[in-house]
């Protein structure tokens, strides 16, 4: 008899109405006793191709918490890759437990065996806590895994390419905002200095625009200020600033109830992933406010389309930068939807990514 007593939510456990909610295709889940490895695979859609996404590993506080992050992960991956004109589908992994405990040599291989097992469905990539080591395990045991360092032979780090399409983005913002996209005079928050924030000061700066920098590492921020002439801010400062634009490049949700109300600029482009702390309302709140926002997803694929061209070939820096481009325009097509609709971009934004899935979709059904 199934003891149930103890299942404080039993909607947790409704694992096929959370796949239905937003059709995702197949979920696998991954065990080995030997190694300790527990994952979960999540494919969303693979309408445009293969379901590209990488791999997270996380201490989760539950396994309804892990199934849960990686079905919102899946679906975002295939959103960002049809808006940005891959041929790919959305996937992502997520392996459960203390990084720092309990990875191996055997544990990653284990993990590529259940990789290399879905013949190609799925492909996955570097996330939160995987390094281009394990990364490089992973590769021992299946094909289907991109990203790889430049020293193995793989397209190396995103980052770089990610910092270049948000600088477009935000480039087509001004455009639409101030009728031109020079940022020259332009006042410019960065939050999070990292990998992306660093590229991204770098064309910044070239324009002659006042900075501002955070980061929970001050000396990052320290390091930032100095190089490229910004002025560093405290961590909540930075939502009060007066500024032209607020450039997300941390971490997720801080568009949020709390911070709406206090930002002051008239532009928000960054990289960060899920900016938007509730989709349901947070866009529409932006729209009221007369605050342009670059949709997350859009901007921020700049990495994806250089790994995702070098996983299906055909990768060149020109190539990756010229397709990395073309989000200046999809952003100005993503307004111009967006004020034709009366929708907030966040909107406009999916419904560009989900056209293009149906009408390719039709395109390979048909003889
Ligand atoms: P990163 O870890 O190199 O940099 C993030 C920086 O943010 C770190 O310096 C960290 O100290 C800082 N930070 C953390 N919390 C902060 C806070 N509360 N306030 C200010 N700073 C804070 O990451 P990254 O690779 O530069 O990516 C930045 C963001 O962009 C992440 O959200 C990531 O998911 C997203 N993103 C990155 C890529 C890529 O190619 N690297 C692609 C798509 C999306």
């Amino acid at each position: 008899m199934i003891e149930v007593k103890e299942l404080k939510n039993t909607k947790e456990f409704e694992i096929f109405s959370e796949l239905a909610e937003h059709d995702h295709e197949q979920v696998v889940f991954c065990n080995d006793s030997e190694t300790g490895l527990k994952a979960i695979i999540g494919i969303h859609n693979t309408v445009l191709g293969p379901a590209l996404g990488g791999t997270r590993m996380w201490n989760y506080p539950s396994d309804a918490a892990a199934l849960n992050d990686v079905l919102r992960l899946a679906r975002g991956m295939t959103y960002k890759a049809s808006i940005s004109g891959l041929n790919l589908g959305g996937g992502k992994a997520v392996i459960l437990g203390d990084a720092a405990k309990l990875k191996s040599e055997a544990f990653l291989r284990r993990f590529g065996r259940f990789v290399e097992s879905l013949n190609g469905k799925y492909v996955t990539a570097e996330d939160v806590n995987m390094s281009p080591e394990d990364m490089e395990y992973i590769s021992m045991e299946t094909r289907h895994v991109t990203g790889l360092s430049e020293s193995i032979g793989g397209g190396g780090d995103p980052s770089p390419v990610t910092a270049y399409g948000v600088y477009v983005g935000m480039k087509a913002c001004a455009k639409k905002v101030y009728g031109s996209d020079s940022l020259e005079g332009k006042s410019i928050s960065v939050q999070g200095v990292g990998h992306v924030g660093m590229y991204l000061l770098g064309y910044l700066a070239k324009e002659n625009v006042k900075l501002y920098v955070s980061d929970y590492v001050r000396e990052r921020a320290e390091e930032a200020a100095s190089k490229f002439g910004a002025n560093a801010v405290g961590l909540d400062e930075v939502y009060d600033l007066d500024v032209d634009i607020y450039s997300p490049c941390a971490l997720g949700a801080t568009i949020n109830n709390d911070t709406i109300s206090r930002l002051q600029c008239q532009i928000i482009a960054g990289a960060a992933n899920n900016q938007l702390d509730d989709e349901s309302i947070h866009g529409e709140m932006l729209m009221k406010r007369g605050i342009a926002y670059a949709p997350d997803f859009l901007i921020n694929a700049g990495g994806l389309i250089n790994v995702g061209i070098d996983y299906l070939g055909g990768w060149n820096k020109e190539r990756i930068y010229r397709k990395t481009e073309k989000i200046y325009q999809t952003t100005l097509d993503i307004f111009k939807l967006s004020e034709k609709e009366g929708i907030p971009t966040q909107n406009a934004a999916l419904r560009i990514a989900k056209k293009r899935i149906h009408e390719v979709g039709k395109v390979k059904r048909a003889l």
